[in-house]
């Protein structure tokens, strides 16, 4: 290791430029960075590992395959073959991309009448699609606050919400996770000029916990805050139709604004929000991170339209990954595991300490199953966790497998007695 750190000293040393000797250069930080060079040596890396095939629920990574629990391919329709048609024609038709803006010359016909469905599947007025679901979070909370809001956001939300937060330059208020008393405390001693803002995520995306939305809507009426919950894993499993954690809970009403993405149970990429007609209106004038990029193609819109059709006529996939999430849940904590608090297809396993987790990894991986090591900033220190993430094509033997490896690795690791 310490050679290792030697050679990456040289080589710093020889990319420094005489030119910067006076000034400190801003990417002293990258030739400083060698933390995932030392761990690619020490073939404890497990990111942008190299897929070579996928039949969703089995890949291929340097020639070996194995169990995918590290997806978000909730309802196992990334290679459904009415959805690549769907997408293939829509290809043939508009062609391969839209070269601009919605705003100006990207929009399509297409666009507009999957805002249509989307708007009915999550029971809202209107909805507006974006390129990406971190710039729905990104731009429509920083369209919809400013100085002088105050922004009410759990601690455990994802990424796109908080940099959507800070984008906003609203005041942002944490308050412990999915802890209603703390977050109640928190707003009523709050500034009562202000205007509030309350953004959650509807399925917490590493703890796999669901948000507590009773009580959340009725603190939000009774301090006149605005709502919004992100779907983006809820969707597809959530509710009687798959339409979300506010369907789940009978509150659509109660839900201000609901964002989801396109990029898990949806099996492509993008997102959209969803709320009354003029809230759409405003956001479709105002969103930077929707007027200033890209349209989504024509061969994406088509297979996010065609993947609504399928969950709709295929609700056994529902049915399917909330059952093989709770046969894990089951024996995972049956076996000693701490699986912190999920009640969904997203199961963590907690670890702890940031090594161990990665040891477990890799030993996992080597007997074959795939699971995603997650390290802050993504969770608090000392709670690292592998996430695991189920499917309604994972066939039982396939679960019983993973429970076995589980079995084995946890005991060599001490983790299970
Ligand atoms: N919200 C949550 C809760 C997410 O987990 C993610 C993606 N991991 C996003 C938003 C961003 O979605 P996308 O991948 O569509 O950009």
């Amino acid at each position: 290791l310490s050679e290792m750190k030697e050679i990456a000293k040289q080589k710093l040393k020889a990319r420094k430029s005489e030119f910067f000797s006076e000034y400190p250069d801003v990417f002293n930080k990258m030739y400083n960075f060698t933390r995932a060079k030392t761990a690619k040596a020490l073939r404890y890396y497990p990111y942008f590992l190299k897929i070579q095939e996928s039949d969703t629920t089995e890949v291929v990574i340097e020639g070996k395959k194995v169990l995918m629990l590290g997806s978000n391919n909730y309802l196992g329709l990334t290679k459904h073959p009415e959805i690549a048609e769907a997408g293939i024609e829509a290809i043939r038709r508009y062609g391969s991309g839209l070269t601009g803006s919605r705003f100006l010359n990207g929009n399509l016909v297409l666009h507009d009448e999957l805002e249509v469905k989307l708007a009915r599947f999550v029971g809202k007025e209107a909805a507006l699609v974006f390129s990406t679901g971190f710039g729905v979070n990104l731009g429509v909370i920083a369209t919809t606050v400013g100085p002088g809001d105050l922004l009410f956001s759990d601690e455990l939300n994802h990424a796109s919400i908080v940099d959507g937060s800070r984008f906003s330059r609203a005041e942002i208020i944490r308050f412990k996770h999915n802890n209603m008393k703390d977050l109640e405390n928190k707003i009523s001693a709050a500034d009562k000029t202000k205007g509030r803002f309350i953004v959650v995520d509807g399925i917490f995306s590493m703890e796999g916990d669901i948000i507590n939305l009773p009580e959340l809507v009725q603190i939000a009426r009774k301090y006149g805050a605005r709502l919004m919950v992100d779907d983006a894993h809820s969707l597809g499993v959530l509710g009687p139709k798959g339409n979300g954690t506010a369907a789940h809970f009978g509150l659509t009403d109660q839900v201000d604004m609901i964002m989801g993405t396109f990029s898990k149970s949806l099996a492509c990429v993008g997102g959209f929000v969803a709320a009354e007609e003029p809230v759409i209106d405003y956001l479709k004038h105002h969103t930077r991170t929707m007027i200033f990029t890209a349209a989504l193609p024509p061969s994406n819109v088509a297979m996010v339209s065609k993947a609504l059709d399928i969950i709709e006529k295929e609700p056994w996939r529902r049915k399917k990954v909330l059952e093989n999430a709770a046969y894990i849940q089951k024996n995972l904590k049956k076996m000693g595991f701490n699986i912190g608090m999920s009640t969904t297809p997203v199961v963590p396993v907690i670890i702890g300490e940031e090594m161990k987790t990665f040891r477990v990894w890799k030993d996992l991986f080597e007997e074959g199953v795939y699971t995603n090591p997650v390290i802050p900033p993504a969770v608090p220190e000392n709670r690292c966790l592998l996430r695991t993430s189920y499917m309604a094509t994972h066939i039982q033997s396939q679960l019983n497998f993973c429970l076995d490896k589980f079995y084995k690795v946890g005991k060599k690791h001490g983790i299970i007695t």
